[in-house]
Protein backbone atom coordinates (compact mmCIF):
# COMPACT_ATOMS: atom_id res chain seq x y z
CA UNK A 1 0.00 0.00 0.00
CA UNK A 2 1.41 3.32 -0.92
CA UNK A 3 2.41 5.93 1.40
CA UNK A 4 -0.46 8.49 2.51
CA UNK A 5 1.69 12.23 1.69
CA UNK A 6 0.74 14.80 4.66
CA UNK A 7 1.70 18.34 4.31
CA UNK A 8 1.80 20.64 7.51
CA UNK A 9 2.68 24.18 7.38
CA UNK A 10 4.02 25.95 10.15
CA UNK A 11 5.74 23.32 11.10
CA UNK A 12 8.49 25.18 12.44
CA UNK A 13 6.43 26.28 14.96
CA UNK A 14 4.92 25.40 18.44
CA UNK A 15 1.81 23.31 17.56
CA UNK A 16 4.10 22.15 14.70
CA UNK A 17 6.85 20.97 16.96
CA UNK A 18 3.83 18.82 19.00
CA UNK A 19 2.49 17.29 15.82
CA UNK A 20 4.98 16.06 13.92
CA UNK A 21 6.12 13.33 16.07
CA UNK A 22 2.54 12.03 16.78
CA UNK A 23 1.52 11.86 13.13
CA UNK A 24 4.96 9.87 12.55
CA UNK A 25 4.26 7.38 15.33
CA UNK A 26 0.66 6.39 13.32
CA UNK A 27 -1.41 8.89 15.86
CA UNK A 28 -3.36 9.85 13.08
CA UNK A 29 -3.70 6.93 10.90
CA UNK A 30 -3.10 4.34 12.64
CA UNK A 31 -0.25 1.95 12.93
CA UNK A 32 -0.25 0.26 9.69
CA UNK A 33 -0.03 3.37 7.67
CA UNK A 34 2.99 4.58 6.27
CA UNK A 35 2.95 8.07 6.03
CA UNK A 36 5.57 11.15 3.77
CA UNK A 37 5.69 13.89 5.67
CA UNK A 38 5.89 17.51 3.69
CA UNK A 39 6.89 20.61 6.09
CA UNK A 40 6.43 24.20 4.23
CA UNK A 41 7.73 27.30 6.35
CA UNK A 42 8.70 30.45 5.24
CA UNK A 43 12.54 31.08 4.84
CA UNK A 44 12.66 31.94 8.18
CA UNK A 45 11.15 29.06 9.66
CA UNK A 46 13.12 26.62 8.05
CA UNK A 47 16.39 26.20 10.53
CA UNK A 48 13.85 25.02 12.97
CA UNK A 49 11.47 22.84 11.24
CA UNK A 50 14.75 21.44 9.84
CA UNK A 51 15.80 20.71 13.31
CA UNK A 52 12.39 18.93 14.01
CA UNK A 53 13.16 17.00 11.05
CA UNK A 54 16.26 15.82 12.51
CA UNK A 55 14.57 14.80 15.52
CA UNK A 56 12.24 13.07 13.50
CA UNK A 57 15.32 10.84 11.82
CA UNK A 58 16.00 10.25 15.49
CA UNK A 59 12.99 8.60 16.45
CA UNK A 60 13.15 6.19 13.39
CA UNK A 61 9.56 5.85 13.65
CA UNK A 62 8.68 2.79 11.22
CA UNK A 63 5.94 4.15 9.51
CA UNK A 64 7.57 7.27 8.21
CA UNK A 65 8.84 7.09 4.64
CA UNK A 66 10.27 10.63 4.31
CA UNK A 67 10.49 14.22 5.51
CA UNK A 68 10.71 16.73 3.07
CA UNK A 69 11.12 20.48 4.15
CA UNK A 70 10.28 23.27 1.58
CA UNK A 71 9.40 27.13 1.45
CA UNK A 72 7.28 26.59 -1.65
CA UNK A 73 4.11 25.72 -1.62
CA UNK A 74 3.79 23.60 -4.52
CA UNK A 75 6.05 21.73 -3.82
CA UNK A 76 4.72 21.07 -0.58
CA UNK A 77 1.22 19.76 -1.50
CA UNK A 78 2.45 17.98 -3.91
CA UNK A 79 0.24 15.24 -4.00
CA UNK A 80 -0.89 16.21 -0.38
CA UNK A 81 -3.89 13.29 0.69
CA UNK A 82 -3.90 15.63 4.09
CA UNK A 83 -3.10 19.22 4.85
CA UNK A 84 -2.84 20.77 8.60
CA UNK A 85 -2.45 24.25 7.74
CA UNK A 86 -1.39 25.67 11.00
CA UNK A 87 1.33 28.69 9.63
CA UNK A 88 -0.38 31.90 10.34
CA UNK A 89 0.48 35.54 10.97
CA UNK A 90 -0.61 36.66 14.42
CA UNK A 91 -2.02 39.37 15.26
CA UNK A 92 0.12 41.65 16.70
CA UNK A 93 -0.12 44.90 19.50
CA UNK A 94 -1.69 47.94 17.12
CA UNK A 95 -2.91 45.37 14.47
CA UNK A 96 -6.28 46.48 13.09
CA UNK A 97 -8.63 43.56 12.19
CA UNK A 98 -8.71 43.98 8.45
CA UNK A 99 -4.48 44.19 8.87
CA UNK A 100 -4.95 40.41 10.38
CA UNK A 101 -7.22 39.27 7.81
CA UNK A 102 -5.24 40.77 4.56
CA UNK A 103 -1.77 39.27 5.91
CA UNK A 104 -3.71 35.86 6.35
CA UNK A 105 -5.28 36.02 3.00
CA UNK A 106 -2.02 36.73 1.51
CA UNK A 107 -1.26 33.04 2.84
CA UNK A 108 -4.24 31.50 3.01
CA UNK A 109 -4.96 32.52 -0.72
CA UNK A 110 -1.88 30.85 -2.44
CA UNK A 111 -2.13 27.69 -0.24
CA UNK A 112 -5.12 27.16 -1.64
CA UNK A 113 -4.43 27.97 -5.04
CA UNK A 114 -1.22 25.62 -4.37
CA UNK A 115 -3.72 22.99 -3.64
CA UNK A 116 -6.12 23.55 -6.54
CA UNK A 117 -2.88 22.48 -8.43
CA UNK A 118 -1.13 19.88 -7.20
CA UNK A 119 -2.32 18.14 -4.17
CA UNK A 120 -4.12 14.47 -4.57
CA UNK A 121 -7.94 14.30 -5.53
CA UNK A 122 -8.22 13.09 -2.21
CA UNK A 123 -7.16 15.98 -0.61
CA UNK A 124 -8.56 16.95 2.88
CA UNK A 125 -7.34 20.24 4.81
CA UNK A 126 -8.11 21.50 7.98
CA UNK A 127 -7.22 25.05 8.75
CA UNK A 128 -5.75 25.37 11.87
CA UNK A 129 -3.77 28.95 11.91
CA UNK A 130 -6.79 31.76 13.13
CA UNK A 131 -8.46 33.34 12.01
CA UNK A 132 -9.34 29.74 11.18
CA UNK A 133 -13.00 29.92 10.12
CA UNK A 134 -11.92 32.94 7.66
CA UNK A 135 -8.54 31.69 6.37
CA UNK A 136 -10.73 28.16 5.37
CA UNK A 137 -13.09 30.57 3.25
CA UNK A 138 -9.92 32.01 1.63
CA UNK A 139 -7.97 29.15 0.85
CA UNK A 140 -11.29 27.14 -0.62
CA UNK A 141 -12.26 29.98 -2.28
CA UNK A 142 -8.50 29.91 -4.11
CA UNK A 143 -9.34 26.01 -5.02
CA UNK A 144 -12.04 26.24 -7.31
CA UNK A 145 -11.42 22.61 -8.56
CA UNK A 146 -11.71 20.84 -4.81
CA UNK A 147 -14.76 20.52 -3.70
CA UNK A 148 -15.44 22.81 -0.43
CA UNK A 149 -16.44 20.32 1.79
CA UNK A 150 -12.82 18.72 1.36
CA UNK A 151 -11.78 22.08 3.60
CA UNK A 152 -12.67 22.58 7.89
CA UNK A 153 -11.40 24.53 10.13
CA UNK A 154 -10.46 23.58 13.68
CA UNK A 155 -12.87 23.90 16.47
CA UNK A 156 -12.14 20.02 17.73
CA UNK A 157 -9.60 21.71 21.05
CA UNK A 158 -13.28 23.92 21.68
CA UNK A 159 -15.03 20.14 21.39
CA UNK A 160 -12.58 18.76 23.80
CA UNK A 161 -12.46 21.70 26.00
CA UNK A 162 -15.88 21.48 26.79
CA UNK A 163 -16.10 17.98 26.66
CA UNK A 164 -13.60 18.02 29.48
CA UNK A 165 -14.88 20.51 31.73
CA UNK A 166 -18.26 18.97 31.56
CA UNK A 167 -17.23 15.66 32.83
CA UNK A 168 -15.33 17.51 35.34
CA UNK A 169 -18.44 19.59 36.69
CA UNK A 170 -20.58 16.02 36.55
CA UNK A 171 -17.70 13.93 37.75
CA UNK A 172 -18.28 11.78 35.14
CA UNK A 173 -15.46 10.02 32.36
CA UNK A 174 -15.38 12.02 29.38
CA UNK A 175 -16.45 8.18 27.73
CA UNK A 176 -19.85 8.88 29.45
CA UNK A 177 -20.42 11.74 27.72
CA UNK A 178 -22.20 12.44 24.19
CA UNK A 179 -23.83 15.21 22.20
CA UNK A 180 -21.78 17.86 22.96
CA UNK A 181 -21.63 20.86 20.24
CA UNK A 182 -19.50 24.20 19.22
CA UNK A 183 -21.01 26.52 17.08
CA UNK A 184 -19.71 29.33 15.23
CA UNK A 185 -16.69 31.29 15.04
CA UNK A 186 -12.98 29.76 16.44
CA UNK A 187 -13.04 32.61 18.65
CA UNK A 188 -14.93 34.38 21.91
CA UNK A 189 -18.08 34.55 20.37
CA UNK A 190 -18.26 30.58 19.95
CA UNK A 191 -21.24 28.53 21.49
CA UNK A 192 -20.24 25.57 23.50
CA UNK A 193 -23.77 23.88 24.13
CA UNK A 194 -25.02 21.10 26.03
CA UNK A 195 -28.35 21.19 25.21
CA UNK A 196 -28.29 17.80 23.44
CA UNK A 197 -25.91 16.54 25.45
CA UNK A 198 -26.18 13.65 27.71
CA UNK A 199 -23.94 12.06 30.38
CA UNK A 200 -24.10 8.10 31.22
CA UNK A 201 -27.30 8.46 28.92
CA UNK A 202 -28.90 11.57 30.95
CA UNK A 203 -29.67 14.50 29.63
CA UNK A 204 -26.98 17.04 30.34
CA UNK A 205 -28.85 19.90 32.45
CA UNK A 206 -30.51 17.24 33.93
CA UNK A 207 -27.49 15.83 35.81
CA UNK A 208 -25.88 19.31 36.43
CA UNK A 209 -29.19 20.63 37.95
CA UNK A 210 -28.87 17.37 40.37
CA UNK A 211 -25.36 17.93 41.17
CA UNK A 212 -26.02 22.52 41.25
CA UNK A 213 -29.31 22.16 43.17
CA UNK A 214 -31.73 23.46 40.44
CA UNK A 215 -32.35 23.77 37.38
CA UNK A 216 -31.29 27.30 37.32
CA UNK A 217 -28.81 27.32 38.98
CA UNK A 218 -27.44 24.61 36.65
CA UNK A 219 -28.60 27.43 33.75
CA UNK A 220 -26.93 30.06 35.52
CA UNK A 221 -23.59 27.97 35.54
CA UNK A 222 -23.39 26.73 31.84
CA UNK A 223 -23.48 31.06 31.38
CA UNK A 224 -21.51 32.39 33.60
CA UNK A 225 -18.53 29.66 34.22
CA UNK A 226 -19.20 27.20 31.14
CA UNK A 227 -19.26 28.85 28.18
CA UNK A 228 -16.88 31.74 29.01
CA UNK A 229 -14.55 28.93 30.61
CA UNK A 230 -14.19 27.14 27.03
CA UNK A 231 -14.06 30.57 25.13
CA UNK A 232 -11.24 32.01 26.97
CA UNK A 233 -9.44 28.83 28.03
CA UNK A 234 -7.19 30.04 25.34
CA UNK A 235 -6.58 32.96 27.14
CA UNK A 236 -6.15 30.87 30.81
CA UNK A 237 -3.38 28.34 29.23
CA UNK A 238 -1.37 32.06 27.87
CA UNK A 239 -1.35 33.12 31.84
CA UNK A 240 -0.77 30.14 33.59
CA UNK A 241 1.94 28.07 31.12
CA UNK A 242 3.20 31.50 29.57
CA UNK A 243 2.81 30.62 26.01
CA UNK A 244 -0.28 29.47 24.13
CA UNK A 245 -1.24 25.97 24.25
CA UNK A 246 0.41 23.68 21.74
CA UNK A 247 0.19 20.16 22.55
CA UNK A 248 -3.78 20.13 22.97
CA UNK A 249 -3.75 22.21 19.36
CA UNK A 250 -1.54 19.31 18.04
CA UNK A 251 -3.82 17.01 19.53
CA UNK A 252 -7.42 18.40 18.22
CA UNK A 253 -6.22 18.48 15.23
CA UNK A 254 -4.82 15.24 15.03
CA UNK A 255 -8.03 14.06 16.13
CA UNK A 256 -9.95 15.96 13.76
CA UNK A 257 -8.20 14.63 10.92
CA UNK A 258 -8.26 10.68 12.49
CA UNK A 259 -11.88 11.18 13.09
CA UNK A 260 -13.12 12.70 9.74
CA UNK A 261 -11.18 9.73 7.82
CA UNK A 262 -11.59 6.84 10.01
CA UNK A 263 -15.26 7.83 11.17
CA UNK A 264 -17.05 9.11 14.22
CA UNK A 265 -20.81 9.49 15.80
CA UNK A 266 -20.32 12.93 16.89
CA UNK A 267 -17.91 15.93 17.20
CA UNK A 268 -17.80 19.19 16.10
CA UNK A 269 -15.72 20.78 12.91
CA UNK A 270 -15.92 24.46 11.11
CA UNK A 271 -17.37 23.16 7.93
CA UNK A 272 -19.25 24.59 4.96
CA UNK A 273 -22.39 25.66 5.27
CA UNK A 274 -25.27 25.05 2.69
CA UNK A 275 -27.66 27.12 4.65
CA UNK A 276 -27.84 24.47 7.75
CA UNK A 277 -29.43 25.83 11.03
CA UNK A 278 -29.85 29.32 8.91
CA UNK A 279 -26.33 29.72 8.93
CA UNK A 280 -25.30 31.69 5.60
CA UNK A 281 -24.67 29.47 2.94
CA UNK A 282 -20.69 29.46 1.96
CA UNK A 283 -19.17 29.71 5.70
CA UNK A 284 -17.16 28.11 7.27
CA UNK A 285 -18.75 27.32 11.03
CA UNK A 286 -18.47 25.05 13.45
CA UNK A 287 -21.78 22.99 13.37
CA UNK A 288 -22.11 19.31 15.52
CA UNK A 289 -20.79 16.90 12.84
CA UNK A 290 -20.57 13.13 11.95
CA UNK A 291 -18.21 11.25 10.04
CA UNK A 292 -18.86 7.73 8.07
CA UNK A 293 -14.98 7.95 6.80
CA UNK A 294 -15.86 9.95 3.82
CA UNK A 295 -15.39 13.60 5.66
CA UNK A 296 -17.79 15.52 8.22
CA UNK A 297 -21.78 15.65 7.90
CA UNK A 298 -23.77 18.48 9.68
CA UNK A 299 -25.88 16.75 11.87
CA UNK A 300 -29.40 18.06 11.04
CA UNK A 301 -32.70 18.64 12.57
CA UNK A 302 -31.65 19.61 16.44
CA UNK A 303 -33.93 21.75 17.89
CA UNK A 304 -32.47 25.86 19.51
CA UNK A 305 -33.98 27.51 21.76
CA UNK A 306 -33.50 31.25 21.91
CA UNK A 307 -30.74 31.24 24.07
CA UNK A 308 -29.10 29.25 21.38
CA UNK A 309 -30.60 30.42 19.00
CA UNK A 310 -28.76 34.20 19.52
CA UNK A 311 -25.57 32.86 20.81
CA UNK A 312 -24.85 31.19 17.48
CA UNK A 313 -26.22 34.19 15.77
CA UNK A 314 -23.40 36.39 17.47
CA UNK A 315 -21.25 34.03 16.23
CA UNK A 316 -22.14 33.82 12.60
CA UNK A 317 -23.08 37.67 12.62
CA UNK A 318 -18.62 37.94 13.67
CA UNK A 319 -17.92 35.33 10.52
CA UNK A 320 -20.66 37.41 7.99
CA UNK A 321 -18.26 40.96 9.06
CA UNK A 322 -14.76 39.02 8.70
CA UNK A 323 -16.24 37.33 5.12
CA UNK A 324 -16.91 41.05 4.48
CA UNK A 325 -14.16 42.71 5.50
CA UNK A 326 -12.20 40.11 2.84
CA UNK A 327 -14.43 41.18 0.18
CA UNK A 328 -13.97 44.42 0.75
CA UNK A 329 -10.34 44.36 0.75
CA UNK A 330 -10.87 42.45 -2.86
CA UNK A 331 -9.40 39.05 -1.67
CA UNK A 332 -12.32 37.05 -1.65
P1 LIG B 1 1.84 28.18 16.89
O1 LIG B 1 2.37 26.96 16.27
O2 LIG B 1 1.72 28.24 18.37
O3 LIG B 1 0.41 28.57 16.29
C1 LIG B 1 0.17 28.54 14.90
C2 LIG B 1 -1.22 29.02 14.59
O4 LIG B 1 -2.18 28.18 15.20
C3 LIG B 1 -1.51 30.44 15.08
O5 LIG B 1 -2.23 31.12 14.03
C4 LIG B 1 -2.40 30.20 16.25
O6 LIG B 1 -3.33 31.24 16.45
C5 LIG B 1 -3.16 28.99 15.78
N1 LIG B 1 -3.98 28.32 16.77
C6 LIG B 1 -5.21 27.86 16.55
N2 LIG B 1 -5.75 27.31 17.61
C7 LIG B 1 -4.84 27.43 18.58
C8 LIG B 1 -4.84 27.08 19.94
N3 LIG B 1 -5.86 26.51 20.50
N4 LIG B 1 -3.73 27.33 20.66
C9 LIG B 1 -2.68 27.95 20.09
N5 LIG B 1 -2.65 28.32 18.81
C10 LIG B 1 -3.70 28.07 18.07
O7 LIG B 1 2.68 29.46 16.43
P2 LIG B 1 4.25 29.62 16.25
O8 LIG B 1 4.46 31.10 16.13
O9 LIG B 1 5.03 28.81 17.22
O10 LIG B 1 4.53 28.96 14.84
C11 LIG B 1 3.98 29.42 13.66
C12 LIG B 1 4.91 28.99 12.57
O11 LIG B 1 4.25 29.26 11.34
C13 LIG B 1 6.23 29.75 12.56
O12 LIG B 1 7.28 28.82 12.50
C14 LIG B 1 6.16 30.60 11.28
O13 LIG B 1 7.42 30.72 10.68
C15 LIG B 1 5.22 29.75 10.45
N6 LIG B 1 4.49 30.40 9.37
C16 LIG B 1 4.44 29.66 8.22
C17 LIG B 1 3.79 30.10 7.13
C18 LIG B 1 3.78 29.26 5.91
O14 LIG B 1 4.07 28.09 5.99
N7 LIG B 1 3.49 29.83 4.76
C19 LIG B 1 3.07 31.40 7.14
C20 LIG B 1 3.13 32.08 8.40
C21 LIG B 1 3.82 31.57 9.48
P3 LIG B 1 -3.05 32.52 17.36
O15 LIG B 1 -2.15 33.41 16.55
O16 LIG B 1 -4.41 33.08 17.56
O17 LIG B 1 -2.39 32.02 18.61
Amino acid sequence: MDATTITVTGAGGQIGYALLFRIASGALLGPDRSVRLRLLEIPQGLRSAEGAALELQDCAFPLLQSVDITDDARTAFDGANLALLVGARPRTAGMERADLLAANAGIFGPQGAALNEVAASDIRVVVVGNPANTNALIAAASAPDIPGDRFAALTRLDHDRALAQLAQATDASVTDIRGIAIWGNHSATQFPDVDHATVAGRPAREVLAERLGGAEAAATWLDDEFVPRVAKRGAEIISVRGSSSAASAANAAISHLRDSVAGTDGTSAAVLSRGEYGVPEGLYSSFPVTSDGSGYRIVEGLDLDDRARSRIDASVAELVAERDAVRELGLL
